[in-house]
């Protein structure tokens, strides 16, 4: 298991996300992010509005220098 922060994930606060594999990862960044939005909080909205300014190309780039440093990332 690897752990990241809300912020290595493009997202807006320094809580702890975890995951065995990247695509876990980013599934539960993905909902703990869309909690702290559906509890109102303007920084995680802003974060998914700078996600989306962001190409698909440059997502996917994105994504794959995630994965590319997934193994690098912290164990839990
Ligand atoms: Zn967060």
């Amino acid at each position: 298991m690897k752990k990241a922060t809300c912020k290595d994930l493009r997202g807006a606060c320094d809580a702890e996300i975890q995951g065995e594999t990247p695509e876990q990862m980013g599934e539960n960044c993905k909902q703990h992010v869309m909690e702290m939005v559906g509890a109102g909080d303007v920084d995680h909205l802003t974060a998914i509005e700078s996600m989306k300014q962001l190409s698909p190309e440059e997502q996917q780039a994105w994504y794959e220098a995630f994965k590319n440093g997934f193994e690098a990332l912290e164990n839990v």
